[in-house]
Formats: structure tokens, sequence, C-alpha cells
């Protein structure tokens, strides 16, 4: 489907104007759609996933943004929310591919039909897939019914692509622990990167979920888990 966006129509909810951080190998921006079709407890944009930011930034905008930086910038990394349920998403991709930018999705993975069609149209560079659990894990109330088989959908989709592609975990109780884990690795096997994120405790969709004890794995616990995912694909990474 080809949505066309109107000049002046607010897009996206936000803007971070340069990261070093998560486009690999590129001087990169951030954009963020807002609304998410899961319900992480652990969500570090609660806002956004709750769709309680309003969209404020025209594609104009951001395109103005981008034209005379283009030597400063080389990548726009879409991230969300999840920018797979917008239906404008391949025309924001299209539209920042023309002005010579590489593209960078940030997903969850439950949309597996939309991965598949930017792939196709080439119109991604690199896509970050977070795997949040084992895949017969996916539940609810946090997650979209049937997401655990859309998820695998999209691992084996980037799998079988062209482009480069991480996926990673927040490594976060009681979504994650050691079986969890080997369940995914062998989910991935033969992935080219994988990375364990190190979960921070800041501003929660659901901070009640935890009852005030601390989710997070320490940094001995991490390395274990590394060690576990280590042998199933090419890179396995802590951060
Ligand atoms: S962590 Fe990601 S997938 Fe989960 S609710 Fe937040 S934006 Fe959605």
């Amino acid at each position: 489907m080809c949505v066309q966006v109107r000049d002046g129509q607010p897009l996206l909810a936000g803007l971070q104007k340069n990261t070093l951080i998560d486009f690999p190998g590129r001087v990169g921006c951030v954009v963020f759609f807002t609304g998410c079709n899961f319900a992480c407890p652990y969500c570090h944009n609660p806002e956004l996933a709750r769709g309680a930011w309003p969209q404020r930034i025209t594609l104009r905008e951001l395109i103005d943004f981008l034209q005379p930086r283009r030597h400063l910038i080389d990548g726009v990394v879409i991230s969300g929310g999840e920018p797979t349920l917008h239906p404008a998403l391949p025309e924001l991709c299209r539209a920042i591919r023309r002005i010579g930018q590489a593209v960078k999705l940030d997903t969850n993975g439950s949309r597996p039909a939309v991965v598949e069609k930017l792939l196709q149209d080439r119109l991604v560079d690199y896509v970050a897939m977070d795997i949040k659990t084992a895949p017969d894990h996916y539940a609810s109330p946090w997650a979209a019914p049937g997401a655990g088989a859309a998820v695998v959908e999209s691992m084996r989709l980037l799998m079988r692509g062209t482009i480069p592609y991480e996926f990673r975990t927040t490594c976060v109780r009681p979504f994650v622990d050691t079986p969890t884990v080997a369940a995914i690795a062998g989910a991935v096997k033969g992935a080219r990167r994988y990375t364990l994120q190190t979960f921070r405790t800041v501003d929660l969709l659901h901070p009640g979920f935890f009852d005030g004890a601390d989710p997070g794995f320490s940094p001995s616990e991490m390395a274990e888990l590394q060690r576990v995912v280590a042998p199933f694909v090419g890179e396995c990474l802590v951060r």
C-alpha cells in the first residue's frame, strides 16, 4: 500500500538530532513514531509506546533538517514506538533515501509482512530487531496475539535477506533467564549479530510490574548469558 503523506501533516513524534551509537558505522539522527502494539513493562519510551506523545514533525520539516546536513549525517534511524504500524513508513523511507541518506529500522518484529515489503523494495539499509523473550513466551497482556510466530517470521526474513541486521534482547527478568536466552539463541542460530542489552532502570511503562525488585542482570550474569549465546551466532555483544 502506498500512502502519501500530505504536506504539513504531522508524521513523527520526535527527532533526536544526532547519534553516534544507534546506526553502526554511521553518524545518524533518530526519528520516532508514536504508538506500539506491545506494552513491555520495562519500555524505556513509555510516552511514545502509549501514543501519548503527539505527532508534531512533518516530513517536510525532517527533510529540511536533513538536506543542509548531508555532509554531517549519513543515516536516519526510524524508531518508536513501533514504526511498522504506520502506513506512511515506506514513504518516509523513500523520502530519506531520495536525499541520499541510509535508513535503519528499529522494530519489535511483530509485522513481518511490513518488514518483508521494505526488504523487497530496498527501502532499508539496516534493521535492528528486538527479541523480547523466547518465541513461545510472547503472551498477553504485554504482547499482541500471535506475536511469537510473527517474530519468528521476521527473524527468518532478516536472516534470509541480504542487508545487515542485528537481533537484540534487553535482559529483564522474568522475560529473560538462561533457558530463555538459550531458546532465543537456538531460534537465531547462524545470525550475524546478536546483542544482549543491559537493563537500566529509568522511566518505565509499568513500574508496578516489578514490585520494587531490580529485574536487571549484573555484569557477571550478562557475561554468562553471552557465553550461552556466543556459539550460535557470528557475533554476540553485550552493551
Ligand atoms: S519496548 Fe519497544 S516494543 Fe516494547 S512497548 Fe516499548 S516501544 Fe513497544
